[in-house]
């Protein structure tokens, strides 16, 4: 079994591959300008023509593009290609207000699938694997895109899509499944399910390989979810996946088996890491927002857009031979970073706080409430039933004091009974925001 789906492209010299990134990134440019009248006209104001670009650093003097470009141009003002090429349309999830619609021809089909398949060779998945594919299928990419990606392959897909944890878990055992995909929080209700039966993970499932994307995920979870799905008893682990629908959907960037950042595929995207205020670029190694310009799209393509997704890039080779950059753990979404009191947090933050304690179960609720002028931050977090529990009251002033500590406010917790809070089959909704 080959560690790589497409050799050649996946360890291409970084050299040729920057050569390659400007011949396409040109192709790109003037595909836009000649097939579509919104991006004419936006060069037109930014004073430009696709004739400026000629080095990859050129692609500063193009405008950025944002989400609320591609709401205003809802359904398909973007698209650039005739009706007759386009073989598919798929809509974001939608977490953060009214869905964006991206549609593929056939070509853009056929690359999503292939860096789909480069997916499941990094983490290890072959040929014999059975993949049970608990995404949602439907507008959501997740599903499609993973399902695809797996036939490609050649491993055995069950369809199972989310949801209908018992049966999924009957499949699971009956079916010998290798590879599990589904958001994280999916996982975690499995994991909590298979421990709650009393499950022996290591002897009655076969499961080796877990490819966990569409919302941000600790290294904590990592190690919790290579247990309690018996990914390590297996000789795999957890791997991360990271995608949007705006660029295709999952495949846009993955671990291999260092699990040591997720390689972003620099034969179809081109990278930028901006300071998401200024806009400006900032230092190599630096945390900011990911920016991506598409690089082979016929259908929807994009340049330079702001996924709003907080990362560090990274371009020094990794041991894996893949010559394609890093991108770190996703650390949140930019508009997901909540101000409190002027303090910046991120639920990932929180996330580590509570994850450091056993006897929690993982799902929690953030609930920002105003309270006068000022915002406050509560805290629901649950008891797990199966660790003997500290008593509430103990907890709850442990977890303040670590809180205040880790975020440089107060939060008041809540640590409700076992099994209360609510639990996600696709991306998990945890933020209450009162103070709209
Ligand atoms: P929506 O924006 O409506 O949720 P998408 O399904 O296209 O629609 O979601 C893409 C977004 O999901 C990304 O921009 C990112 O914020 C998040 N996401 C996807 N994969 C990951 C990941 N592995 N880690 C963190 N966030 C992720
Ligand atoms: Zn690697």
């Amino acid at each position: 079994m080959s560690i790589f789906w497409n050799e050649k492209i996946e360890t291409m010299p970084v050299r040729d591959l920057q050569t390659l990134q400007m011949k396409k990134l040109k192709a790109q440019v003037a595909h836009v300008f000649e097939n579509n009248p919104v991006y004419r006209s936006k060069f037109k104001k930014a004073g430009i023509t696709p004739d400026d670009i000629t080095t990859l650093t050129d692609i500063e003097k193009i405008p950025f593009s944002v989400k609320d470009e591609l709401r205003a141009q809802y359904p398909i003002g973007l698209q650039c290609v005739p009706q007759e090429q386009v073989v598919r349309y798929h809509m974001s999830s939608g977490t953060t207000g009214k869905p964006i619609c991206c549609g593929y021809t056939r070509q853009d089909l056929e690359i999503w699938t292939d860096m789909m398949a480069r997916a499941f060779c990094a983490a290890g998945g072959g040929q014999k694997d059975i993949f049970q594919n608990a995404y949602g299928y439907g507008l959501f990419t997740g599903g499609l895109g993973f399902h695809y990606g797996a036939e490609k392959v050649g491993m055995s897909v069950i369809p199972t899509a989310a949801g209908n944890t018992s049966r999924q878990i009957m499949i699971m055992k009956d079916m010998k499944t290798t590879i599990l995909g589904c958001t994280p929080s999916y996982a975690q209700l499995l994991g909590e399910t298979l421990s709650r039966e009393g499950c022996d993970v290591e002897h009655e499932l076969f499961l080796r390989i877990g490819l966990f994307g569409a919302e941000p995920w600790t290294e904590e979870l990592r190690d919790r979810m290579d247990k309690t799905l018996g990914l390590s008893a297996h000789g795999g682990g957890a791997f991360d996946h990271y995608g949007l629908t705006e660029m295709c959907g999952p495949g846009v960037a993955t671990e291999c088996q260092n699990r040591c950042g997720l390689h972003i595929w620099a034969d179809h995207f081109l990278v930028e890491i901006i300071d998401p205020d200024s806009g400006e670029p900032v230092n190599p190694g630096e945390k900011g927002e990911l920016v991506i310009t598409t690089l082979s799209k016929q259908c929807t393509p994009f340049l330079r857009y702001r996924t709003r997704d907080i990362t560090i890039l990274h371009e020094e080779l990794c041991e894996c031979g893949r010559t394609h950059p890093r991108i770190e753990k996703i650390m949140g979404r930019s508009d997901d970073m909540l101000i409190i009191r002027g303090v910046n947090v991120f639920p990932s933050q929180i996330e580590y706080v509570l994850l450091q304690h056993m006897e929690l179960a993982e799902p929690f609720q953030i609930i920002i409430n105003k309270s006068g002028p000022l915002d406050r931050l509560l805290l629901k977090v649950e008891q797990r039933d199966t660790i003997p529990p500290l008593s509430r009251d103990d907890l709850q002033e442990i977890l303040e004091a670590e809180l205040k500590d880790s975020l440089q406010i107060s939060v008041q917790v809540i640590v409700e009974a076992p099994n209360t809070l609510p639990r996600f089959e696709g991306k998990a909704r945890r933020i209450i925001d009162n103070r709209s």
